[in-house]
């Protein structure tokens, strides 16, 4: 008998634990995970390295068939300034058409998929059958950030990490074209209090009610 697909998207701000959760709740139910906000940080970093202006959405929006499984694997696209440049990018409809298509393609394969960015269950995947909302208190999510951070880079403060997760949330949540938004239909997962084994108890639990599976 073939299993009816299950499509499981999370969303939320950066550095929420939606990634972390989202992994493993894929290996949990061994379906397909992608991890969309790499998408973005790939052409806002192509854009960076090749001098493309976030005022030129047509050649911005070429920088989306440059993206290859190498230049997804960078360590570079993992950093602080890859975040903030994928922001900037993300806020570009011609970019977020251009990537479109192939998340909705990720997302429809035969088994169902895991998803994890900011509008996975509002425009990528409405009809997911789960729909996680992860967040947690902007201070909680620059720490997690910052301990994260300051391993390669020990001389960062604290308070910078904060600043950029503000400036983020706000350009994100404000912008025009599929802002980050809590679907309807989510669930809200809020992790400001939760450890990590906690958090993943927390979203098993969330997963098995909303699937029946
Ligand atoms: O999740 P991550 O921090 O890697 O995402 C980087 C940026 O990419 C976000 O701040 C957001 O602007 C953008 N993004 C998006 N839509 C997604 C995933 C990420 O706009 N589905």
């Amino acid at each position: 008998m073939t299993q009816t697909p299950l499509i499981i998207a999370f969303d939320g701000p950066a550095a929420s634990g939606k990634g972390t959760l989202a992994t493993v709740i894929a290996a949990d139910y061994g379906l397909p995970f992608l991890d969309t906000g790499l998408l973005y940080r790939a052409v806002g970093h192509l854009a960076f390295h090749n001098d493309v202006p976030l005022h030129d959405p047509a050649a911005l929006s070429e920088l989306a068939g440059e993206i290859t499984p190498e230049l997804l694997a960078l360590d570079a696209l993992r950093g602080r300034e890859a975040g903030e440049r994928a922001s900037q990018v993300a806020a570009v409809p011609e970019v977020r058409a251009a990537l479109n298509a192939f998340q909705t393609g990720f997302a429809n394969q035969p088994a169902g998929a895991v998803l994890d960015g900011r509008d996975i269950g509002t425009v990528i995947a409405p009809h997911a059958h789960v729909k996680i909302f992860v967040t947690a208190a902007p201070e909680v999510r620059a720490h997690r950030r910052w301990l994260q951070l300051s391993k390669a880079n020990p001389a960062l403060a604290p308070g910078d990490v904060l600043n950029d997760i503000r400036i983020r949330d706000a350009r994100d949540s404000g912008r025009a074209d599929a802002p980050l938004e809590m679907a309807a239909d989510a669930l809200l997962l809020d992790t400001s209090d939760l450890g990590i084994e906690a958090a993943i108890a927390a979203a098993r639990s969330l997963v098995k009610d909303r699937s029946g599976r």
